[in-house]
């Protein structure tokens, strides 16, 4: 594995190979191999199809609050997913009105309901860099994701404060 430092993805690493971690709460499985044992992995297909579509609808909020206020979708603080919903935080003193709330849900929804196909592509010149791609979207991400916009559940949007020049924009599954 080596890391390019002088490319749009200084942080990308080339060479196809994934690494696991393993969380804290789950160290007592360090008592049960050690370095260079083999083990097999298997993932929960039940969490993992709520997370894709769960990081799916997060594209699909972005390009809604892109829609409406294109100058926040810039100044993203951070993202977080979880089965039941997710959400996008913002380096910002703008609050978002109940109308626009309103207004990005029914967006998202909207372009849920559409069906759009999201093919992932691959940078030609660096082959571990994705793009999710969604109509005009065309997103740099690694992530899981379901194959159209259709898959993903019907959202419902809220928003929080969550301090001085901060907004969070988060959803659940309706
Ligand atoms: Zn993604």
């Amino acid at each position: 594995m080596c890391c390019h430092s002088n490319i749009n993805y200084p942080d990308c690493k080339i060479g196809g190979k994934i690494i696991h971690k393993i969380f804290s709460e789950d160290l007592y499985l360090l008592n049960k191999f050690t370095t260079g044992d083999e083990v097999i992995i298997t993932i929960n297909t039940d969490r993992r199809n709520l997370l894709t579509q769960s990081h799916s609808a997060t594209h699909v909020m972005y390009m809604a609050i892109d829609l409406l206020k294109s100058d926040i979708v810039t100044h993203i603080l951070g993202c977080h997913i979880k089965p039941q919903g997710g959400r996008l935080d913002f380096l910002t003193d703008y609050r978002f009105s109940q109308e626009e709330i309103k207004i990005i849900e029914e967006k998202a929804n909207s372009i849920i309901l559409d069906n759009i196909p999201t093919p992932i592509e691959v940078d030609p010149k660096y082959p571990d860099v994705r793009y999710w791609i969604c109509g005009d979207y065309k997103i740099p991400c690694g992530g899981t994701h379901t194959k159209n916009t259709g898959e993903i559940p019907l959202i419902k949007i809220s928003r929080k404060s969550i301090g001085a020049g901060k907004e969070r924009v988060l959803f659940q599954w309706k």
